[in-house]
């Protein structure tokens, strides 16, 4: 089974916010590209977009993710790192980590995760409230 990709959005693929609950993060969207009844693990695509990040947080479970478009940075313990285009990042169990956006161009990745998983515990305050001082 094929899913063609078009202009990042793949076929039948819905495009949904990062996460239900806003605060934590800014500008993120993602697509479950997939999750099977067979398989323990799911495959999703989060683009973020200029200015924008993801919730620094923690968690058990671990990430595998791959950047598939333009460029960011990688917050792992307290430290972040720049991304570049087909970088991969290992995330260990409780590992703090958060991504944002690096220049004028949408910054994708896809992430593998456990499909059994436990949920994200927020580390701090966003990436806003930290610039601002
Ligand atoms: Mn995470």
């Amino acid at each position: 089974m094929i899913k063609r990709c078009n202009e990042w959005s793949w076929e039948g693929v819905e495009w949904k916010p990062y996460k239900d609950n806003p605060g934590s993060w800014q500008y993120v969207n993602r697509q479950n590209l997939f999750s099977s009844e067979s398989a323990a693990f799911e495959t999703r695509y989060f683009e973020v977009a200029p200015g924008g990040y993801t919730s620094h947080e923690h968690h058990e479970h671990e990430h595998c993710v791959v950047v598939i478009r333009g460029q960011g940075e990688v917050k792992l313990n307290g430290e972040w790192h720049p991304l570049h285009l087909h970088d991969l990042v290992r995330v260990p169990p409780f590992t703090p980590h958060q991504f944002r956006t690096i220049g004028s161009e949408p910054f994708g990745m896809l992430c593998v995760v456990d499909k059994v998983r436990d949920r994200p515990v927020l580390v701090d305050t966003p990436v806003a409230a930290e610039t601002s001082k």
